[in-house]
């Protein structure tokens, strides 16, 4: 058996970013940035008003003006060309440029309106003082500043700072397209009834749900027979048109595991069947067809899951350039035992994740740990890492791997 810490290193040591694309930014979701990006303008492009008001000129008010005639309205999306005259005001709806010559806004809820002879005065109890509401030209973002470091993981906001500067398409990199494939005679995917010994696929599901997740792109593969010319046949395919293959099943030392030998000639030789000292997903195969990599994760569906996470997701990560490729670990009370026996392996409980009113993470295992146990993993939202050893008593902290928010 080997370490979990140098399998990922066997894993990541020969994994490489993909080549950086430019892609539209309504693609860029959740993908890496391949070079810092700067503004080529500045946000707000113009002062502006941040309220529903009147632009003043804060002069005007200071030398005594008690009323000012409202010369007419700018809308957002509206402008003012001409000098804002003394002892006048326009109307000004949030957003809209601030006319030249005024430089404060008094809020609507602030003002008195009196009409005489055909025309509209404003007045007020409270006086607005120079750039009150208004928001001024690069206050969120200047010209030529550095927005985010190549490296960045673009989320919601990062977005939607890109479009405000209309930089439409960014140099990031791109989503790998990662093959799924189930390997197994006992499969099925038939929603009929099963025939005597089959069980119905259910990895490729979790497997391309898990990619999606991450923000890579699932395809699928289908499901193949334990038969050398099939699994050749499917193997070559998705090395062909993918990034990355996952395959699970096969992997272990069962009679019909013709996945060994195929992976081992597709590969030319290039697979690490490897026993990693985890529990569960204990057998995971690791390789090369062509520069493609190839995950052969486990059958059982709990492990092909935990090994995918443990594994994969962090090689996937490094693909898509992120630099964040491990889930943070994070303490945790836990309020049942976590009960295990010393076997030299470090264990990963299905375990429920909850806060209580002081702010502390609390869990509570699964009943069942085997790894055929899928809908214990479908009521986890979170793995416990439990060391080799007797397992961690009830009250006691362990670190958990969130997988899911609680
Ligand atoms: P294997 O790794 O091929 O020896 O399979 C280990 C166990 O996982 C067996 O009980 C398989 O029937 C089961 N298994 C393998 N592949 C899948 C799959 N795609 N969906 C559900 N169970 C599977
Ligand atoms: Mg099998």
């Amino acid at each position: 058996m080997i370490k979990l810490e140098e399998a990922q290193k066997i894993v990541l040591d020969s994994i490489s970013r993909l080549q950086p694309e430019d892609i539209p930014l309504e693609d860029c979701d959740g993908l890496v940035t391949a070079e810092p990006l700067y503004a080529g303008e500045s946000i707000p492009p113009f002062d502006n008003t941040a309220v529903d008001g009147f632009a003043l000129n804060s002069h005007d008010i200071d030398s005594g003006f008690k009323e000012f005639e409202i010369l007419g309205t700018i809308a957002a999306g509206g402008y003012q060309e001409s000098p804002l005259p003394t002892g006048k005001t326009y109307r000004i709806m949030t957003g809209a440029p601030m006319p030249p010559n005024s430089d404060c806004v008094l809020m609507v809820e602030d003002s008195l309106i009196t009409d005489r002879d055909g025309k509209s005065y404003l007045s007020f109890q409270s006086a607005p003082k120079k750039s009150d509401n208004v928001r001024e030209a690069g206050s969120d973002i200047k010209e030529g500043q550095l927005l985010f470091e190549a490296q960045t993981r673009l989320t919601a906001g990062h977005l939607g700072v890109l479009a405000s500067l209309g930089m439409y398409r960014v140099r990031v990199y791109p989503r790998p397209r990662v093959g799924i494939l189930s390997t197994g005679d006992e499969l099925s995917n038939d929603s009929g009834p099963l025939q005597p010994g089959q069980i119905r696929d259910s990895n490729r599901q979790t497997l391309a749900s898990l990619v999606r997740e991450m923000g890579a792109d699932p395809i699928d593969f289908g499901t193949i027979k334990d038969d050398p010319d099939q699994l050749r046949d499917a193997f070559t395919k998705a090395a062909s048109s993918c990034d990355a293959v996952l395959s699970s099943g096969g992997v272990s030392v069962g009679d019909f595991d013709y996945t060994k030998a195929v992976l081992d000639e597709l590969s030319s030789g290039s697979m690490s069947w490897m026993q990693i000292a985890i529990r569960p997903a204990k057998p995971f195969a690791f390789g090369h067809i062509a520069t493609t990599p190839v995950f052969g994760l486990p059958g059982n569906p709990v492990s092909s899951m935990v090994s995918f996470e443990l594994l994969a997701r962090p090689a996937i990560l490094k693909m898509m350039g992120s630099s964040n490729l491990f889930r943070s670990q994070i303490a945790a009370v836990s309020d049942s035992e976590l009960r295990r026996r010393p076997d030299g392996k470090t264990h990963f409980l299905r375990v429920t994740a909850s806060w209580d009113d002081q702010g502390r993470i609390h869990v509570k295992p699964q009943s069942g740990q085997s790894s055929h146990l899928l809908y214990s993993m479908a009521n986890s939202n979170a793995l416990a890492v439990v060391p080799d050893g007797h397992g961690v008593p009830v009250g006691e902290m362990t670190h958990i791997i969130l997988l899911r928010e609680i």
